[in-house]
């Protein structure tokens, strides 16, 4: 038989002899050409000349022999040195030589078809250059002519399907009716054939690589045609190369789904359920395992869309903006129903093309935003400068500092107005007073106090209500609830009920948690104003949380338990027996009545997300955001009560209108739980739980409008410990505003006001009536001396600030572990104290807190991309921190440090960004030259020390690069316009660490304070003479301190492989040209079955004489350059 594989083909010639043969060869378009002077052609250019020219059948098939020799004994950097010296275009000219005769010869066609395949799957430009020489259309005759013979046809395919790769080649094939070629001829193949069929099926899907090519098919009525091909060959696929066809075909059923009319197709042609039938098959052999994922993939892309049961994707907290037309915008745009699947609309900005490089932006200092007389203003809030500590030696407490303890609200009252006043008639704009006044006037829901009171508890008073052997162990204070529920008229005895019932339950039940105090959490949050007005705590803000006794690891991914949930989607389509689909919570609707055996849920409280929940069999729910407030995006943050559970029995919940392409719940993490029964029994932890978890795209769309949208899944169950318990579910630990209010009277009260100066002032007030609090730490001077007060007017200042973005409320437990460390007597921070003052401002965002957004304010913007320009009117929090800055540089005060809190989905560990002007430009790549720049490496130092300070801190990640998108930032701001060389935004993960100590375990809330501590640890290594200020003994106090934890060793991935893809953007892998290759050698050397009409009478002979040694290294040596 014939055969031309690796062991048998002749070579007999030289190249002297080859050479001889030489003419000057193809130069059109200006590809390699053969150059026409022997001495600087090399043995394959001569080669390759001599193919197109080699008039007789004999030597046409020793070149293709020596070629094909030469690409199977090499590595790809031979094969693309063959490309590179015009390899493709000889072979494409043999074809279109031999081919184009009356009768080709196929002795001569076959190896060629064969051989361009494999070189041509390896040849980018391989359409492309087959279009130029005509070999296209050409090859699309010769499969119609040899339709009937199997290995012929095999070839055109293979060629047909490498030819492909190029869109216009792809289209011109298909524009010649070879899709319709290609389509009729799978049938005339029998399981004999199964190369044919598959190279068909192949060939078929690359040339669904075309928009064009793929309506004709669906157009014509294809996918009902692949479908049922798919289910014929799925019934025979015991045989493992029927396998290989259903890949083939699952590939150009996902080919034809990239579009909508392609899906449309498979839906109506009952293809989930056939391809669901099939996959129930596949679960059960092991053969075929592999057909699983590609079709679960199939099914998901395919489900109908299915709008979210909204009745508007708008938030349903709206804010009046002042200057904005309170108007929801008009939406209504139907789905974009031609979006395609493949089309991933996450805007992750190409790195180095955001990188700033034009080196004005990156040095000059931009004017400063707002006149020089504007500053005066904020030197109230530099209370130390201004401080005569005369009092210190006289009364125990400083007066300012009671002021604010006492009356807050009244002082902050004076502060604003007073920043009013000089602001008003400076602005042609809003002004401030007249639009923070239609605010307070329009929102401002700060309940009573007492009405709060009233309905506090909400949580455990349904404990109450609901479970009766809880009942006896809190029945005093159940009374006391009943009580005050029924006299709300009567607020004083209502009030006084219900602190009874605090008490009682905090003398019954009370932990001792630090810095936190149930009753001044009441207090505060009786003044925290939100949209919708809450009257209502969720229990474990009121009782407070201790991080859990030891670590928690990262959950271990299950296998498969994506293809398991989505298997899970796709039955509810199919088999609607026990789909419940009923609503059982909804925000916008408390009159609702749900079953008595469902969940029951609440979110109606300080940082609360939770829009609807929807039952969907017994034990599953579906949970819809809120979108963030005067918006319709940005979900991903939640937090909510729920209730009425069963002990022991897995609830599976479903958040399915998240945005985030990924997150760290495909790596480990887990959402947070909290038992309210556990509490009162001595366990008041937030606790991270749920197993089963899974973060996918899904088939759900907006309800209304907003375009090319891809929702994800965030899936998890979790068991319940205790039935009738009250739970709450956060993505993260909650930290609301009044938490902060309450945490920061607690430090107050706590500090020795001998010693520490601690004063908290009101900022400014947000959009909706919060006072946005900034706290001053420092040392109380050690006496009135000069000498004494000097230094602590000239100590540096350091700028803290937090929380701008209310989903990452990691950020906060940060700022927490900072603030009270700089309130102890820790001797480091009775040293810092001495050293520096510190300006912190922990919560820069509260009103975005307080209503449970992810990322924006009430105006709907994201306030860390306003720095630049921040409105006084609709980002005053910001307008005004950045006032402070301009105000403490105008007293050459600019601060030492500048640091951002913020929190990470996306990556592992605690990490800061910097800026540097020459890592921007190398890593860009800028031409700029970089020699004589000279700049302080001075920020590197604090990360540095972070990493051998701070456990859960990674050196490796950090990075100094300035993005152009990143511009309107905190840390570039403060760095480009006020000159802070340490300007930084601290990201720290929602799960946990891959390196250090830590590594494999979820960050507590322990840890997170921890870094807020390290990180102020950091800041001694900034002082210049901490030899002359700090004592020997501090330092070794430090160094004894000091955990190496070995972080800097890990360049590694930013994430861990996958057990399987998490992503679904990827499509169903293409052939690639190992597995071409294989299908065309198995081809190739099995081909001793005789197949009938394929081989002419001379073959035997020529094949006979063609068994020859192997290729000599010598005459390798003279192709090819060394070492190829
Ligand atoms: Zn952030």
């Amino acid at each position: 038989m014939f055969g031309y594989g690796r062991s048998n083909f002749t070579w007999n010639g030289t190249l002297r002899e080859l050479e001889g043969r030489r003419a000057p060869c193809i130069t059109e378009r200006g590809r390699p050409s053969m150059t026409a002077s022997p001495s600087s052609s090399s043995g394959l250019e001569v080669l390759l000349s001599s193919l197109q020219n080699a008039g007789d059948v004999e030597s046409t098939i020793n070149i293709i022999n020596v070629l094909d020799e030469l690409l199977s004994a090499g590595t790809d950097r031979r094969i693309h040195y063959m490309i590179s010296k015009g390899c493709s275009e000889a072979l494409l000219t043999a074809l279109v030589n031999t081919g184009r005769s009356f009768s080709p010869n196929f002795n001569v066609l076959l190896p060629l078809l064969h051989l361009l395949a494999k070189i041509g799957h390896r040849d980018r430009r391989i359409g492309v250059k087959a279009e130029d020489a005509g070999a296209a259309l050409l090859t699309l005759n010769l499969l119609r002519q040899n339709i009937k013979y199997a290995r012929r046809a095999a070839a055109c395919l293979w060629v047909i399907q490498v030819f492909s790769s190029s869109v216009s080649t792809a289209n011109l094939i298909g524009e010649n009716h070879g899709l319709e070629t290609i389509y009729r001829l799978i049938p005339h193949f029998t399981t004999e054939n199964l190369h044919t069929i598959k190279a068909a099926i192949d060939a078929f899907a690359a040339l669904l690589c075309t928009r064009a090519n793929v309506c004709s098919v669906v157009s014509k009525g294809y996918v009902s045609g692949l479908l049922r091909l798919y289910e014929d060959w799925h019934a025979k696929a015991i045989q493992h190369a029927a396998v290989a066809i259903c890949h083939s075909l699952l590939r150009c059923l996902h080919k034809v789904t990239h579009s909508t009319a392609g899906r449309q197709a498979l839906v109506s042609q009952g293809g989930i359920r056939l391809l669901y039938g099939a996959t129930q098959t596949c679960l059960l052999s092991k053969g075929l395992e592999s057909l699983v994922e590609p079709t679960v993939q199939l099914m998901r892309k395919c489900l109908t869309k299915t709008p979210l049961p909204l009745t508007s994707d708008w938030s349903a907290y709206s804010f009046p903006v002042p200057g904005r037309a309170h108007a929801v915008p008009a939406m209504d745009v139907q789905p974009d129903e031609n979006s395609d699947e493949s089309d991933d609309n996450e805007a992750e900005a190409v790195f180095d093309d955001d990188l700033e490089t034009d080196l004005n932006k990156l040095r000059l200092r931009p004017d400063p935003d707002r006149p020089k007389e504007l500053l005066p203003q904020y030197s109230r809030l530099c209370p130390e400068l201004s401080q005569d500590f005369q009092e210190l030696c006289l009364c125990s407490e400083p007066e300012e500092s009671s002021a604010a303890s006492s009356s807050s609200s009244d002082e902050d009252a004076v502060l604003v107005s007073g920043l009013q006043l000089q602001r008003s008639g400076t602005d042609g704009g809003w002004s401030e007073s007249s639009n923070s006044s239609s605010a307070s006037d329009t929102v401002g829901h700060a309940p009573a106090a007492a009405h709060l009171e009233a309905r506090d508890f909400h949580s455990h008073r349904s404990i109450l209500t609901t479970s009766s052997s809880f009942r006896t162990q809190v029945r005093d204070a159940s009374d006391d609830a009943c009580r005050g529920q029924s006299g709300e008229d009567e607020q004083d005895v209502d009030a006084s009920n219900h602190r009874s019932m605090i008490d009682r339950l905090l003398e019954k039940h009370g932990p001792c948690i630090p810095h936190h105090d149930p009753k001044m959490y009441r207090a505060a949050a009786a003044t925290t104003k939100s949209i919708p007005g809450f009257s209502v705590l969720a229990f474990p803000d009121v009782w407070g949380h201790l991080p859990m006794p030891g670590h928690e690891p990262m959950a271990p991914r299950k296998p498969n338990v994506q293809r398991q949930k989505v298997f899970e989607d796709a039955q509810r389509f199919l088999i609607t027996d026990g789909i419940i689909n009923q609503v059982v919570f909804d925000l916008e609707d408390s009159s609702l009545q749900c079953p008595s055996d469902s969940l029951r849920f609440f979110s109606k409280f300080e940082c609360g997300n939770l829009r609807k929940a929807v039952q969907v069999r017994r034990c599953e729910y579906d949970l819809i955001l809120n979108a963030d407030a005067n918006s319709s995006q940005h979900t991903q943050w939640f937090y909510f009560e729920v209730s009425n559970m069963v002990a022991e029995v897995p609830y599976r919940f479903n958040v399915i209108n998240c945005e985030k392409s990924n997150s760290q719940f495909n790596y480990g993490m887990q959402p947070v739980l909290y038992s309210v029964r556990e509490a009162l029994e001595g366990r008041p932890h937030w606790v991270r739980t749920g197993t089963e978890i899974c973060y996918f795209r899904n088939h759900f769309c907006p309800a209304r409008g907003r375009r090319k949208t891809t929702f994800y899944t965030l899936t998890f169950t979790i068991t319940f410990k205790h039935n009738e318990d009250v739970c709450y579910l956060a993505y993260h630990y909650p930290y609301t505003y009044s938490a902060l209010k309450a945490h920061l009277k607690v430090l107050q009260k706590s500090v020795d006001p001998a010693t520490v100066f601690f004063q908290q002032q009101v900022l400014c007030c947000t959009l909706a009536g919060n006072p946005c609090p900034v706290v001053t730490i420092t040392a109380c001077p050690a006496s009135r001396a000069w000498k004494d007060m000097h230094q602590l007017r000239n100590r540096p200042c350091i700028m803290l600030t937090g929380r701008v973005h209310p989903g990452e409320s990691n950020a906060s437990w940060v700022m927490k572990g900072t603030l009270e460390f700089l309130c102890s007597s820790d001797p480091v921070a009775q040293s810092l104290r001495e050293a520096f003052v510190f300006k912190l401002i922990p919560m820069l965002n509260p009103d975005g807190v307080v209503n449970g957004t992810n990322r924006c304010d009430l105006s709907g913007e994201d306030l860390n991309r306003q720095w630049s320009k921040p409105d006084p009117v609709l980002s005053p929090t910001i307008y005004h921190t950045k006032g402070l800055l301009y105000y403490l540089s105008s007293i050459g005060r600019t601060p030492l440090v500048f640091c951002d809190y913020h929190g990470h989905s996306r990556k592992k560990n605690v990490f800061l960004y910097g800026c540097s002007v020459k890592e921007t430009l190398w890593q860009s790549g800028s031409a700029v030259n970089t020699v004589g720049l000279k700049e302080d490496p001075g920020y590197r130092t604090i990360p540095k020390t972070l990493d051998r300070l701070a456990p859960a801190f990674s050196f490796n990640s950090c990075n100094y690069l300035v993005e152009k998108s990143r511009s309107a930032t905190a840390r570039v701001v403060v760095w480009r316009e006020m000159g802070v060389l340490r300007s930084y935004t601290m990201e720290s993960t929602h799960n946990g660490c891959d390196q250090g100590i830590y590594k494999g375990l979820q960050t507590g809330t322990r840890e997170l304070q921890e870094m807020g501590v390290k990180f102020c640890h950091s800041l001694l290594s900034v002082t210049k003479d901490v030899k002359s200020l700090y004592s020997q003994r501090l330092i070794s106090h430090m160094d004894n301190n000091v955990v190496d934890h070995k972080s800097h060793n890990c360049f590694e991935d930013d994430e861990p492989p996958c057990v399987e893809e998490i992503e679904y953007s990827a499509d169903c892998p293409g052939l690639s040209a190992a597995d071409l290759d294989s299908d065309v050698n198995a081809h190739t050397t099995a081909a001793d079955e005789d197949e009938e009409g394929d081989e002419g009478p001379g073959e035997a002979k020529l094949r006979r004489g063609s068994v020859g040694q192997s290729l000599q290294s010598s005459t390798r040596g003279r192709l090819f350059p060394p070492a190829m």
